[in-house]
C-alpha cells in the first residue's frame, strides 16, 4: 500500500481520499476483482465514488504499471490485479467460470523480442494471457 502511494507521488499524482480508497480495494478484495466489484468495494468508504472514477484510477495505476488488466473474455468483464512488486508476469484463465490464475514465468524469450524488433519496432512492454478451461469446469463437461 505504501509503496503504491509513494510511487504514485514520487510521478507527482494527488493522492485523493477515493484514489487511496481504490488501492486499497486492489489491495483487500479477494484475488482478480472486476472493476463494478472494486466500485462496490469502494463504495463503503467513499459512498459517491463513480465507476468512472475507478476506471480512471485503474487506468492511472495500469500506465504506472502497477496494475495488471487481465482480458478474461468473459461477460463479467476484465480482472484486476495489483503488482506490489511490479512483477512481470502472465495468467491462465477459464473461458467457463472466469477462474483466473498467475502464471510466475515468462514464456517469451529475448530473442522473441529481438525478433520482433527486427521489424523497426523498439518494443517496451508485452501482455500475453492463455485461455482454456479449469480442471473443475473440465471434469463438469463431462
Ligand atoms: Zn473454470
Ligand atoms: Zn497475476
Ligand atoms: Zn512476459
Amino acid at each position: 500500500m505504501d509503496n503504491v502511494i509513494d510511487v504514485l507521488r514520487d510521478k507527482g499524482h494527488k493522492i485523493t481520499p477515493q484514489r487511496r480508497a481504490v488501492i486499497n480495494a486492489l489491495l483487500d478484495c479477494d484475488q482478480f476483482p472486476t472493476a463494478l466489484q472494486l466500485l462496490e468495494y469502494v463504495k463503503k468508504s467513499q459512498p459517491d465514488v463513480s465507476l468512472d472514477t475507478v476506471y480512471r484510477n485503474l487506468s492511472l495505476l495500469k500506465e504506472l504499471g502497477m496494475v495488471n488488466e487481465i482480458q478474461t473474455g468473459n461477460q463479467d468483464g476484465n480482472r484486476f490485479e495489483i503488482l506490489t512488486n511490479g512483477h512481470h508476469h502472465h495468467h491462465v484463465i477459464c473461458l467457463k467460470c472466469g477462474k483466473v490464475q498467475c502464471l510466475h514465468f515468462c514464456p517469451i524469450s529475448t530473442a522473441e523480442i529481438e525478433q520482433v524488433e527486427s521489424n523497426g519496432f523498439s518494443i517496451v512492454s508485452h501482455s500475453l494471457e492463455f485461455y482454456g478451461y479449469c480442471q473443475e469446469c473440465q471434469k463438469n463437461n463431462k
